[in-house]
This record gives C-alpha cells, sequence and structure tokens, in this order.
C-alpha cells in the first residue's frame, strides 16, 4: 500500500458528532463516503438536551471549515467568556475571562443532539451516503480493501473503515486493539437547570470531596447545563433521591452562585471511565473518538480530543493516504489523548478528598492559579484548546 491522493471509499462507522464531522470533511475531500449509524437520524425538539459540551476553538474552526458551525441555530449555542473554578472546603478560587488572552470567548456550549442534527443533515447535503438504523456486524480483508456485512446482511467493499462508534466500540473490539482503561469509579449525572441569576457566560466548577460539579452556560441566559460528577455511592444515592432532595443538596454545593435552581428536564448518569486504545490503526481500519480514547468530563475535553483526530485526519487524506502518513497520524494523536489524560489523573487525584493537608494543598494550588499567570495563561490555552 503506498501512499495516494486518489479517491477513496470510506465506510465511517458511528453517527455520533466525530463519525459525522469526518464523513463531511473526506467527503467534502471528494472521497467516496458511507456513514453508517445503528441509531435513528438525531432529531432534537424545543426543550434543551440533556448532553452538553464545551468546545474549544479549535472544533470550531473545523466545524465552520465544514460549513456547520454556520448553521447551528444561535439561539442553542451558549459562548462562554468567563471561567470560575473553586474548592468547596479550601480557600482556593481561580477565575479568568476571554479578555485577558484578547479573544472573544474561551469556546462554546453546545447540545450533542443540535449538534449531530445539523452535522447529519450537512452530510446528507454534501452526498454522504447515510445509513441509519444499520450496524456492521463482521468486517474482512480482502486483498488492498474491507469488505463490511451489516445487520441487515448487505455486504459493502471499501478502501478504509474509520471506526467513530463510541467508547464500547463493536468495530475496535472485533479487531481485538488491545484497551488500557480504568474506571474512575464515578458517575457524571446531568441535567438541565434554570437558574434565578443569568449565568452571564461564564462556565463555573466547583471540586467537592465527592467529585466536581460544573455549570455550563446555555443559550439562554437563564439556563445551564449540569455535569455532577461525584463517586460511585455519592451518585447512586444522589440519583435515588426524589427531584426536590437532589436540588436540595445541589443548591447547598452552590454557594449559591446562581441563586435559587429549578429542575427543568429529567436526570440521567454516565459511568466515568479513562481508556485509549492501544493501536488506533490495524491497516486500513482506524479508531477515532471515543473509540479511540475517553477521558474524565471535569476539563471538557473529550469531544475536543476527538475534534482534533478529525483534523489531523482530514489532512492525512488531503495529502495522501499512506501507512507511514497514517503512523505518523496515530503517533502524534495518541500522544495528544495521553497528554490529556495524565492531566485529568492530576486534577482529579489533586482535587479528591478531604484529608486536611489535601486541603491546604490544593487550595494554595488555587490561590497560585489565580495569582501566578503563567500558570492561568496554562489554564485558559487548555479550555482554548491549543
Ligand atoms: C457527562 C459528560 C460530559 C461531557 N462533557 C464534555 C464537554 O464539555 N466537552 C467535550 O469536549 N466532551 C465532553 N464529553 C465527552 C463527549 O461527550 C464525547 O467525547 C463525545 O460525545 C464522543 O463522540 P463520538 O462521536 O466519538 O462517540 P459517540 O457520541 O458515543 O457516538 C458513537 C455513535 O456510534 C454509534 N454506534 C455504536 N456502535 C455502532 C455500530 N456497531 N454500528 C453503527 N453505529 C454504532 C452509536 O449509536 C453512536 O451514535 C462529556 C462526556 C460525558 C459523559
Amino acid at each position: 500500500m503506498k501512499q495516494t491522493n486518489k479517491r477513496q471509499v470510506i465506510a465511517v462507522i458511528g453517527g455520533g458528532m466525530i463519525g459525522l464531522s469526518a464523513a463531511v470533511g473526506l467527503r467534502q475531500q471528494g472521497h467516496h463516503v458511507y456513514l453508517i449509524e445503528r441509531g435513528a437520524a438525531p432529531q432534537f425538539g424545543d426543550e434543551p438536551e440533556l448532553r452538553v459540551s464545551a468546545l474549544a476553538h479549535h472544533s470550531r474552526a473545523l466545524l465552520n471549515q465544514l460549513g456547520v458551525w454556520q448553521q447551528l441555530p444561535q439561539e442553542r449555542l451558549g459562548p462562554y467568556t468567563g471561567m470560575q473554578v473553586w474548592d468547596t472546603d479550601s480557600f482556593g478560587a481561580i477565575e479568568f475571562h476571554a479578555a485577558e488572552v484578547a479573544v472573544d470567548d474561551l469556546g462554546a456550549i453546545v447540545e450533542n443532539k443540535v449538534l449531530e442534527h445539523v452535522l447529519w443533515q450537512h452530510a446528507l447535503a454534501v452526498g454522504v451516503q447515510l445509513l441509519a438504523g444499520e450496524e456492521v456486524i463482521q468486517h474482512q480483508r480482502q486483498q488492498e480493501q474491507m469488505v463490511l456485512t451489516l445487520a441487515s446482511q448487505r455486504q459493502m467493499t471499501v478502501d478504509y473503515v474509520i471506526a467513530a462508534d463510541g467508547a464500547a466500540s463493536p468495530t475496535r473490539e472485533r479487531e481485538k486493539l488491545p484497551l488500557t482503561f480504568w474506571s474512575y469509579e464515578q458517575s457524571g449525572i446531568v441535567a438541565v437547570l434554570r437558574t434565578e441569576l443569568p449565568h452571564q457566560g461564564v462556565a463555573r466548577q466547583v471540586f467537592l470531596p465527592t467529585g466536581p460539579v460544573a455549570w455550563l452556560p446555555l443559550g439562554d441566559p437563564h439556563l445551564v447545563g449540569l455535569v455532577w460528577s461525584a463517586d460511585q455511592p455519592a451518585a447512586e444515592q444522589l440519583l435515588a433521591l426524589p427531584d426536590t432532595a437532589f436540588m436540595h443538596q445541589l443548591q447547598a454545593s452552590s454557594d449559591q452562585c446562581l441563586g435559587r435552581l429549578e429542575l427543568v428536564s429529567a436526570r440521567a448518569a454516565f459511568p466515568l471511565k479513562m481508556q485509549y486504545a492501544q493501536r488506533w490503526v490495524s491497516d486500513r481500519l482506524l479508531v477515532i473518538g471515543d473509540a479511540a480514547h475517553a477521558i474524565h468530563p471535569l476539563a471538557g475535553q473529550g469531544a475536543n480530543l476527538g475534534f482534533g483526530d478529525v483534523i489531523d485526519l482530514l489532512q492525512v487524506f488531503e495529502q495522501g493516504v499512506s501507512p507511514r502518513s497514517l503512523r505518523a497520524w496515530e503517533r502524534q494523536r495518541k500522544a495528544a489523548a495521553v497528554t490529556m489524560i495524565a492531566a485529568m489523573e492530576g486534577f482529579k487525584r489533586g482535587f479528591s478528598g478531604s484529608h486536611p493537608a489535601l486541603k491546604l494543598i490544593r487550595g494554595l494550588g488555587l490561590k497560585a492559579g489565580h495569582h501566578i499567570r503563567p500558570l492561568k495563561r496554562f489554564l485558559i490555552q487548555t479550555a482554548l484548546g491549543h
């Protein structure tokens, strides 16, 4: 297999935001692209969606370049200009604003389903062959190509398979790509809240001894997306509580930063784990997005890493894909993922537990973050996805 920039036939498995953006980008380069999604085509309604993501500048730039960002409904986008992070039982706090690094905002909060819907419609418009309600059950090599068998027994022969089928990736499992993983033994509880005070475009996060709680500002100035990461026993207790008792606990944790909070959605929980595939490229099969890596949501970087995979992969296909360029892509993206995993681990360990010495250290850490300019700049750059 040598380098070629001929028109490739590519199957993307998984229609989450990462698979869809890869499919759109590859199609716009002139390749013939299939996208196979086992669920239905993504839809959204008038009510704000439960799952939201803070997207960094590089992710937005990609979506802009694909012609997708411009089509997102403005009222469902929450650009955020400030960040406040504090620790509930020490004296530490960091606050920073976009103006400090001369940018208009630090990123934007999007509702996952809204973005996926717009990506899906755009994929359709640019000529991606979308197969919803279909599942790949088998893949085989046939000389220089791959043959996929779908649950409907349809077969397709393609040059490359890109698996973006999420953290449980059935494709990665079938290919037996080894996985390094550990459970954080936490769940992330998500919900949408109405706030008494306007959020003012500030993303807020408090570290409790059981894990961080984040309030992410949505398009409506009084709506925030909640991400409450809690150790497993605490998460189970929180989920078992009736809405009023749950909100009582949340209110108590919020330090009244947004005034009175009202639950305006159901609650859902996601188990949190760290994992990465030890190999991302197996001949003509690649894994990207959560299929390749999953991290703790505390810095909102999971999808941003996936968009980074797509940006670099599009360059590989643009310049002519080869085993060598794919290996270089794999090295580069693994390094980015491992760096982020290590940073999340540091944050998580640094902020969990309530031993007094730990409290003092993390209090000093946050104070240092507030006063030492280079450290604070580093935190801002991470938020910007640089
Ligand atoms: C609580 C929480 C908060 C988060 N907050 C943020 C944040 O603020 N910022 C951020 O950047 N990231 C965040 N993340 C991470 C982010 O949600 C994920 O990284 C991102 O959604 C991964 O997208 P994906 O397209 O790779 O996978 P997924 O969204 O999991 O999509 C995979 C798709 O593949 C399909 N599929 C699976 N198997 C098959 C098959 N066999 N055949 C066909 N289709 C298949 C599935 O139906 C699904 O549609 C958060 C995560 C959690 C849990």
